[in-house]
């Protein structure tokens, strides 16, 4: 009998595979992000040892916690959420990817706060697509400054860009907001970005037709996420939102 996540799991690598072959990409081509914020540690391990390796995480209290419990898994964090000045040199020693910077300070604090025994940080810069007002991301016309200030700081290597659309079941729409994603990243061609991280749950077939090389999955993996407040972390992290 396979597990509930396993299955999950399985299921999410076929929809991965289906939009990839539909839109006449390579296998394989996307990669998977587990996000687990609000998630155990068991539910990560569970999911390891299904053979995850990635996973993404909202709030850095939390996520140290997970990581300590984990420290014997070779496991891929990701940072993906709002980053507060006061926490960007645990996320610097402490994740290998950062999706969510939208700030040349925030990046200048992580670039000088990488541990020197440790490679580049990989950080992506997160968009605004959308418009909204309360959404966290740099809007599209500042993004260009703010990417070639990035590109030039010596301990991040600037990978590409993220976004989180509006959420809104018309396909079109879904897909309309990824594709301006990916036309910003082309724009930056000569910055050498080779990633686009994009897709979420809900809409990742849109995602990966727009061409998305990771998506970031929480829902559809680990079912509905328990309520931060009556999770196991505490109030630690209701600052951090
Ligand atoms: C929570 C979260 C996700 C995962 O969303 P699901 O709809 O549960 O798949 C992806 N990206 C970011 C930045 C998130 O905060």
């Amino acid at each position: 009998m396979r597990s509930q996540i396993q299955q999950r799991l399985d299921a999410v690598r076929d929809r991965i595979r289906s939009a990839e072959a539909a839109a006449g990409r390579p296998r394989d081509s996307v990669r998977l992000i587990a996000v687990s914020k609000t998630q155990p540690a068991e539910a990560i391990a569970a999911a390891y040892y299904c053979g995850q390796r990635e996973f993404g995480e909202n709030y850095v209290q939390e996520a140290l916690a997970k990581q300590e419990k984990l420290a014997h898994f070779d496991i891929g964090w990701h940072f993906i959420g709002p980053i507060q000045s006061n926490k960007t040199k645990l996320i610097a020693a402490h994740f290998s990817w950062v999706h969510s910077v939208d700030r040349i300070k925030i990046a200048e604090r992580l670039s000088d706060q990488r541990p020197i025994q440790l490679p580049p940080l990989n950080v992506c810069i997160q968009v605004n697509v959308s418009g909204e007002a309360t959404k966290s991301g740099v809007a599209f016309e500042e993004l260009d400054e703010l990417a070639k200030a990035i590109a030039a700081l010596p301990r991040l290597r600037f990978r590409g860009l993220m976004a989180i659309p509006a959420p809104t079941n018309e396909i079109d729409l879904q897909r309309a907001s990824f594709r301006s994603l990916r036309q910003a990243a082309e724009r930056l061609s000569d910055l050498g970005l080779d990633t686009l991280s994009m897709g979420m749950s809900d809409d990742l077939e849109a995602a990966i037709t727009e061409g998305s090389t990771m998506v970031r999955v929480g829902t559809a993996l680990f079912g509905p996420r328990p309520r931060r407040d009556v999770a196991a972390f505490g109030a630690e992290g209701a600052s951090e939102r």
